[in-house]
């Protein structure tokens, strides 16, 4: 049985007629880049998200690069962000010569700990990036509370947790002072090619990244300011218009196939309970903890962008799903400290064991909502016969 990681083209099918009409409507209007379409998305983020002011852009990587470039981040500049995480997070802070310091992930959530934050704060620091990885929110509270006493700015990257809320209720990319999510075409909210948001509930950031969207002319031509090409092209945007009003209902598809998961890895005795992070017995897997779930009336307490189960022989694992037509992958294999772009920060081995625990031995298997339930037992019954023979 063939089981990908993703599988794009089943969503396309129950949608079809709406995404066809939307992108030939585009065509039809000749309106290409930013207009009507981009205009009626950011009013939809708006009130999806419950925020004053969304802004539409080329990429969840630009987007972060906009509200970096909106917070006037100085060269030298210190941005804390976790040591494990998907590269643009690290890479967008040095793009702009300012330093990224890397702060150890939280074992059970794989999100940025919080104390771990605090310890690296100088007189350099500017702001922090959390991400909300994988979809569950990263612990915002504390996280706010420290960036409010040391005057620092938040940039939240909600690349994979569009619609994730934390466990006050509030979507992630809402609390801190920006929020960035993509709509690269994996993610829970998809475009057809790559596109992306930032939001703010600040006036002034709204303001300056709205023009720098456009190289920061204003009036058009006259600049104050420097800025890029960061604009959403109305493709993306009719794309996204059509397939907004489906996503609670995909990201409960993602929630009851990690729940079987759980479940089925569980009674086949393949793992102990949710969120452990020992390895006591080898032949176990560790399987991911929804932090949130318990909280009255959180719906959304995590999208799962993707599901990470952990096991030692990981690599193994992948190698014998693959040669049973299972798609996995490795989200991600070397965390920032030890990637050789970043060897002149001077981090070493051993500097952040979470992360590089999370490194080595995470493994993201099939999630996607339209996934079926013969396939998700299939997987759990090859995990079996990987650990037990
Ligand atoms: C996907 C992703 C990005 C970048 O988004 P793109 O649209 O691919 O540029 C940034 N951060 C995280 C955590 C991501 O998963």
């Amino acid at each position: 049985m063939k089981v990908p990681l993703l599988d794009l083209k089943a969503q396309y099918q129950s949608l079809k007629k709406e995404l066809d009409d939307a992108v030939l409507n585009v065509a039809e209007s000749q309106y290409f880049i930013l207009g009507p379409e981009v205009k009626k998305m950011e009013e939809n983020f708006c009130e999806f998200l419950g925020c004053k002011y969304s802004i539409g852009v080329s990429s969840g990587t630009d987007a972060l690069l906009l509200a970096l470039m909106s917070i006037d981040l100085k060269p030298g500049d210190e941005v804390i962000v976790p040591a494990f995480s998907f590269f643009a997070t690290a890479g967008v802070v040095s793009r702009l010569n300012a330093v990224p310091v890397f702060a150890d992930i939280d074992p059970v959530t794989f999100n940025i700990d919080p104390a771990e934050i605090e310890k690296r704060i100088t007189s350099k620091t500017r702001a922090i990036i959390p991400v909300h990885l994988y979809g569950q929110s990263a612990d915002m509270d504390p996280i706010m509370e420290i960036a409010r006493k040391n005057n620092l700015i938040v940039i939240e990257d909600g690349a994979q947790a569009i619609s994730t809320q934390y466990k006050d209720g509030k979507s992630v990319g809402t609390i801190g002072d920006i929020g960035c999510y993509s709509f690269f075409p994996s993610k829970n909210l998809g475009c057809y090619g790559d596109g992306g948001l930032v939001v703010t509930n600040d006036d002034d950031f709204e303001h300056i990244m709205r023009i720098k969207r456009v190289h920061g002319g204003e009036p058009k031509y006259y600049h104050k300011v420097i800025g890029g090409n960061f604009r959403l092209d109305a493709i993306q945007a009719a794309v996204i218009n059509v397939k907004l009003p489906h996503l609670n209902d995909w990201s409960e598809g993602r929630r009851k196939n990690a729940e079987h998961y759980n479940k089925l890895c569980i009674d086949a005795g393949l793992a102990e309970e949710t969120g452990r992070i020992k390895f006591d017995d080898d032949n176990k897997v560790l399987l991911p903890k929804a932090v949130y779930k318990n909280v009255d009336g959180l719906k959304n307490f995590h999208i799962y962008n993707q599901y990470i189960i952990r096991i030692e022989k990981r690599d193994e694992l992948r190698e014998f799903l693959a040669d049973n037509e299972i798609n996995t992958e490795i989200y991600y294999p070397v965390p920032f400290h030890l990637q050789e772009c970043f060897s002149d920060l001077g981090y070493n081995k051993g500097d952040f064991p979470s992360s590089e625990e999370a490194g080595s031995t995470s493994l993201a298997l099939p999630i996607y909502p339209e996934l079926n339930n013969e396939q998700l037992v299939y997987v759990v019954e090859k995990i079996k016969e990987f650990i037990k023979g």
